[in-house]
């Protein structure tokens, strides 16, 4: 079966995590993936073999941040 689904990524928050990097909480390895601070699709850093993102991959968002300072 071949689906070609475009798009179609899992998507992890980016959180800060150094000047260079940031980290996304994987919830089926349980840890962060440490990547580089770029939004995007990436190949899964999983060190768990039955994580689905080992297939699929993941897209990285950073976290943004909504400032409510007007009324
Ligand atoms: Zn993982």
């Amino acid at each position: 079966m071949a689906r070609s689904k475009k798009n179609n990524y899992p998507t992890l928050l980016g959180l800060p995590h150094s000047e260079n990097t940031i980290k996304a909480w994987c919830p089926f390895c349980e840890d962060y993936h440490v990547h580089g601070k770029m939004e995007g699709y990436y190949s899964a850093h999983c060190h768990l073999e039955t994580s689905p993102f080992k297939k699929t991959g993941y897209y990285i968002k950073f976290e943004t941040v909504k400032k409510r300072n007007s009324a």
